[in-house]
């Protein structure tokens, strides 16, 4: 399997720390928010890495953060009148909403910023006595030139940034000794949460978050680490520095970063007017759809947003749902139980696509061409599937595309099995129509479970009922 590695910018062969198993750390959102369409990419594409090793049998823990202490949810927060930890928990809440509404598996750990103080202070004291980072006024920064390698994530030139971060200092930080320097550590303003600290009191910085929860929960080295490419600088590169500086080995071994979404061709953003959350997209469409979407394209090429876009991947997921329904109204009428041998060697060629299938996904995930197989195996279930099949052969063929589907996230089984509770109150109500002698209604009932696969027994004790 081939992963594209941002430190290498190669696509390596991917070898686990330790066999079997993978450690993955994607960062997550900072919740001040409902999240927009933008931050779904990566937790589309990176859940979708994660099933895929799951497929391949590896046994993942993947830990995702929420940022939930920052200026953004603290401006949040002052606006509404109400505490920054209230606006985190209620975005919180929304996102696992929207995630579960993607089908994005919830993570093996998502830790939360400020339930990891303790390590964070930990961590930035063991990096000032060796000497990688200082306090001034009780701000604590991280040396970055201490670490010889910063910059190898993002292949940049110090003198180069050195230049540029000059003239971006914000004030206050004129202090730093360079302007490479990053926060580790800094003093709380009035009204901002704060936590105790040797150096004052105060709250983290964003990189430390992730080093720190990356730590605890995965330790000091991990297989992959991953985000949108906009945390490549500077937010990976310090947690690197911080992470190697302070551990010792190195900490990642692939770093992912999907590209970014764009919305017309435009960048998305609040300015612009073209800022589209995901909760908005659920009124418009299942989130099934957005799914699809952001899959039909390669997470390292960027994808742009559109109505005529989103009504393709609406029509291709369509295309498979209809596939698999049509198999399993088949298997409600068919006649014979075993494979054929004509049909064994159609089975046979099936596996023309399972390895399609598999040779996009081990080629750094490309979801597009992953989808391309799933298309051609529908079209040939759709040509060789009909009356006379067996069920074996239908059987086959439908848990074959639900399979690789599910390991897109697709969900492609869309009917729903009918609660028995239900199926009980209409045959109560058929019973009523009839006693009135309605014998439309009565018969209107009888097709309408028939449709759901439902058959119906009149019998001297009673209706009877069973599924096809
Ligand atoms: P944030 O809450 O801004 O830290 O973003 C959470 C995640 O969403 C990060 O991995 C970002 O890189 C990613 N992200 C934000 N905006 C976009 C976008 N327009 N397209 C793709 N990824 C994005
Ligand atoms: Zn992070």
């Amino acid at each position: 399997m081939k992963v594209y590695n941002t430190l290498s910018k190669k696509k390596e062969e991917f070898v686990p720390l330790e066999e079997g198993k993978v450690k993955m750390y994607v960062c997550g959102p900072t919740v001040y928010n409902y999240i927009h369409i933008g931050n779904a990419r990566p937790m589309i594409v990176f859940d979708t890495v994660r099933r895929y090793l799951e497929y391949k049998g590896f046994d993942v823990n993947f830990v995702s953060n929420f940022t939930d202490v920052d200026d953004k949810i603290i401006k949040k927060a002052q606006e509404e009148g109400t505490s920054a930890e209230e606006v985190s928990k209620r975005f919180i809440a929304e996102c696992k909403k929207d995630m579960a509404g993607m089908n994005v598996k919830p993570a093996t750990k998502h830790p939360l910023a400020t339930e990891e103080i303790d390590g964070m202070i930990e961590m930035i004291q063991k990096l000032i006595d060796d000497g990688y980072a200082y306090v001034k006024n009780g701000t604590v920064y991280f040396r970055a030139r201490r670490f010889k390698e910063y910059g190898k994530l993002s292949h940049k030139n110090l003198d180069d940034l050195q230049s540029g971060g000059r003239a971006l200092l914000v004030t206050g930080e004129d202090e730093k000794e360079d302007s490479l320097d990053f926060v580790l550590w800094k003093p709380k303003k009035e009204g901002e949460p704060a936590w105790e600290s040797p150096w004052c009191e105060g709250r983290p910085g964003w990189h430390i978050e992730c080093s720190v929860m990356s730590k605890k929960y995965l330790g000091d080295q991990i297989d992959i680490h991953a985000g949108g490419e906009d945390l490549v600088f500077p937010h990976h590169e310090n947690e690197i520095a911080q992470s190697e500086a302070a551990n010792g080995k190195e900490f990642s071994k692939y770093w992912m970063h999907n590209a970014f979404l764009n919305i017309d061709n435009h960048k998305m953003s609040k300015s612009l007017g073209n800022f589209r959350t995901v909760r908005e997209i659920s009124e418009q469409y299942d989130l099934q759809v957005l799914r699809f979407f952001m899959l039909s394209a390669h997470y390292r090429s960027p994808l742009n947003f559109s109505a005529e876009l989103m009504e393709a991947s609406k029509n291709g997921l369509e295309r498979i749902v209809t596939a698999v329904g049509n198999l399993k109204h088949l298997l409600g009428t068919a006649q014979t139980e075993t494979l054929r041998e004509e049909e064994k060697e159609l089975l046979e060629k099936t596996k023309a696509y399972v390895a399609g299938f598999e040779a996009a996904m081990e080629d750094d995930f490309n979801t597009a061409d992953a989808i391309a197989s799933i298309f051609e195996l529908v079209k040939f279930a759709n040509t060789t599937a009909n009356a006379e099949s067996s069920k074996e052969y239908l059987q086959s063929l439908q848990e074959l595309i639900v399979k690789l589907s599910d390991v897109l996230g697709l969900i492609v089984d869309k009917e729903e099995e009918i609660l028995a509770e239900d199926i009980e109150a209409l045959i109560a109500e058929r019973q009523a129509a009839r006693k009135e002698k309605n014998f439309r209604r009565a018969d209107e009932i009888r097709s309408e479970l028939l449709e759901k696969g439902i058959i119906l027994e009149d019998t001297r004790e009673g209706v009877k009922w069973r599924r096809a």
